[in-house]
């Protein structure tokens, strides 16, 4: 790494490249790739000759992460309250893992796979809910007079939570995204169903005990979708098309 240029680079040696030239890929990296039969002593005026270049690129990219389905610059869970940031730390051949640093999250590994760096955010994501719903649950029963057999935590498409004749609730990881209000409000209508396995005059009633704004909770939910981040079912995009500028060395 080169401290002095504003961003990080990593160097990859060719033996087929005939003139040194720079990628970016969608994450932002830089790479430069290097001749073979190239004395390396050219690599930093290389850089700093494409500098300009780089920096325009990179400048041109950040506007785009918001349109398209990359992965994420930084996580907000409304329902806790906290955001992390990301960071991304590129490892040839290594399965991105995801790892918690104080408010950051960090992904190393190959940021080229972007499946994998999906199934890590969805891991933590799951796992963070599992930490936080679980004992919430068990708060809200407890003051509902409710009991359930079991809690499972998934990432449904369409559903916030589900209740079984078995007294096994469900929960969809994706209620972090939601204001605490309306994750309370999903408890209390799942627990509500193991007094009343339907939606009737007496289910809503258990209900508005414990939730008297319950009506404007459930128009909320409905409107709430488009709030949850595209990584937690679509595929990332392709990256950006960028143009490489090959040049040659004078
Ligand atoms: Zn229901």
């Amino acid at each position: 790494m080169l401290s002095v240029l504003p961003f990080e680079w990593t160097m990859r040696l060719s033996n087929r490249a005939k003139y040194p030239r720079i990628t970016i890929n969608k994450f932002a990296k830089v790479e430069l790739v290097w001749p073979k039969h190239m004395p390396q002593k050219h690599v930093k005026p290389t850089l700093f000759r494409f500098e300009p270049w780089v920096r325009k690129r990179l400048a041109e990219f950040e506007p785009h992460q918001h349109q398209q389905n990359l992965p994420p610059q930084s996580i907000t869970l409304p329902a806790i309250q906290q955001t992390w940031a990301m960071r991304y730390q590129h490892q040839a051949g290594l399965k991105p893992a995801m790892s918690e640093n104080n408010d950051a999250l960090v992904i190393a590994g190959d940021l080229q796979d972007g499946e994998a760096i999906r199934v890590a955010l969805q891991g933590w994501l799951k796992a963070k809910a599992k930490l936080l719903l679980n004992p919430w649950l068990k708060d809200v029963a407890l003051d509902m007079g409710a009991e359930f057999s079991a809690i499972s935590i998934r990432l449904q498409k369409r559903r916030w939570g589900s209740c079984s004749s078995k007294k096994r609730i469900s929960l969809n990881a994706a209620l972090l995204f939601l204001s605490p209000e309306l994750v309370r409000h999903v408890l209390i209508h799942e627990l509500a169903h193991l007094k009343h396995m339907n939606h009737s005059a007496a289910f809503w009633r258990e209900v508005a005990v414990f939730d008297p704004l319950y009506k404007q909770h459930r128009l909320a939910l409905r409107h709430m979708g488009k709030d949850t981040p595209r990584w937690l079912h679509e595929t990332f995009d392709t990256p950006p098309q960028l143009k490489e500028a090959p040049y040659e060395t004078r």
